[in-house]
């Protein structure tokens, strides 16, 4: 096998989040020489990113969290801009149907604290009593519900596959390598990693790797000898039919039970994430459906939430993973703090493809100025996990 192959960047991982550091790199002028995108499966049959529920949105409790959803409405919205080639614009589908995140008695101080922050940093939420919940959204039973929070405008749903493909498609046409193989090991010493090996023996001597490696993240740090908090784990998504027209249309609603369900393709999709309990490791070649989950937890609330749902139709499922960061649920942006030319863009924990457009532009930046230059994702570093500033994020969906 040839050993004299060699690439300023490589990326481990060309999902969403992979190709869109490979995209913002190859559009930046000062951007490096040569970049080479890893991706052991082409046709992304277990990755996370087809397999997303395409939420965008802004109602999160972190600051940094709030500013990625902007951009990330922004970058959507604007997608002509950044991703068309020779002409041909991407259609992600964008829905823009908000976010109705509802809280109960329990919740409703931390819906409003949120909605403060939201509220800082330029978003379009209206906080809803239950006068204003009951008179918008009509199908809506509110027992148990003290208020709510949607979003106007900025939110909604895309197609996942979509932006991935075109984040692939623009950064090809920048220049970009995309390599069909497995990485299987990284050659390195204590403070840098020189190699890149793939199982069928080829070596990538690397300027710079980045982690882009979803729900497979950690494999991929340990090959480094780095124990980086990110598992996969699985999550089931539900499709259903539902008879009654529901009007004004249902925004993706999230129930305080955790379950969650928006419109598509004329029918709806929902699920939710398992108790901490119950929520074992996995391996992203399981895909089979539980389907236990949606009999025993998202009908029972989804029917008693929207009384329209008591009588629907599942008509399909599918399965995938989180890459699940264990310790705070939040993304992993940064250089480790020995490695110093391995970088993490890991643990987005169920919110990484609307944050794939903020942190892939957050990468480039380091890699190209050593520095965050646009949002400040420095507390998202991996060295918080030795210094315990962790970064709790409230509302994980
Ligand atoms: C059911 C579900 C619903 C979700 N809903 C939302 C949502 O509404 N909104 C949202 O923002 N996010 C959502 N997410 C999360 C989101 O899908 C992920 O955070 C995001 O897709 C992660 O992108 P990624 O590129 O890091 O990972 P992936 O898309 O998994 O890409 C990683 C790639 O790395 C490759 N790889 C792994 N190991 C190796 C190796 N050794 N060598 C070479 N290549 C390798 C894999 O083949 C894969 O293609 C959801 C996820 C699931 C499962």
């Amino acid at each position: 096998m040839a050993d004299n192959l060699s690439s300023d960047v490589i990326i481990v991982g060309g999902g969403v989040v992979g190709s869109a550091v490979a995209y913002f790199l190859a559009a930046d002028p000062a951007g490096p020489d040569s970049i080479t995108v890893i991706e052991r499966d082409p046709t992304y049959e277990t990755a996370s990113t087809p397999r997303s529920a395409g939420g965008i949105r802004q109602q999160f409790s972190n600051p940094e969290n709030i500013e990625i959803g902007l951009f990330g409405h922004h970058f959507v919205s604007h997608v002509a801009e950044y991703l068309s080639v020779d002409g041909d614009c991407p259609d992600l589908g964008f829905r823009e149907g908000g976010y109705l995140f509802l809280a109960g008695p329990d919740g409703l101080d931390i819906l409003r604290q949120n909605h403060v922050e939201q509220m800082k940093l330029g978003c379009d939420i209206a906080l809803l009593d239950l006068v204003a919940l009951e008179k918008q959204f009509p199908w809506l039973n509110c027992d148990g519900i003290a208020g709510a929070a949607f979003g106007r405008s900025g939110e909604g749903w895309i197609d996942p596959n979509t932006l991935m493909q075109a984040f692939k498609r623009k950064a090809r046409s920048l220049g970009v390598v995309y390599i069909a193989g497995e990485v299987s090991a990284l050659e390195h010493d204590r403070n840098r990693v020189s190699a890149v090996m793939l199982a069928d023996g080829r070596r990538y001597a690397a300027g710079m790797v980045v982690n882009a490696a979803g729900a497979n993240a950690g494999k991929i740090a340990a090959l480094a000898g780095v124990s980086l908090p990110v598992v996969p784990r699985k999550r089931n998504v539900f499709v259903f039919d539902c008879r009654v027209p529901l009007e004004p249309a249902v925004p993706l609603l999230i129930d305080p039970t955790g379950v969650y369900v928006r419109p598509e393709s004329g029918g709806f999709i929902c699920g939710v994430s398992p108790p901490a309990d119950q929520d074992p490791d996995g391996d992203t070649s399981d895909l089979e459906v539980e389907y236990h989950w949606f009999e025993e937890v998202v009908w029972p609330a989804l029917a008693h939430r929207v009384p329209a749902f008591e009588a629907i139709k599942l008509s399909g499922a599918w399965a995938g993973y989180y890459d699940y960061n264990t310790v705070d649920q939040n993304g992993i942006v940064g250089a480790h703090p020995e490695l110093g030319n391995l970088y993490f863009a890991n643990g987005f924990s169920g919110h990484g493809l609307q944050q794939a457009p903020a942190v892939g532009r957050a990468i480039a930046e380091l890699l190209v100025s050593g520095g965050f230059r646009t949002i400040d994702l420095s507390r998202f570093g991996f060295a918080r996990f030795a210094s315990g500033a962790l970064v709790l994020e409230r509302n994980i969906v």
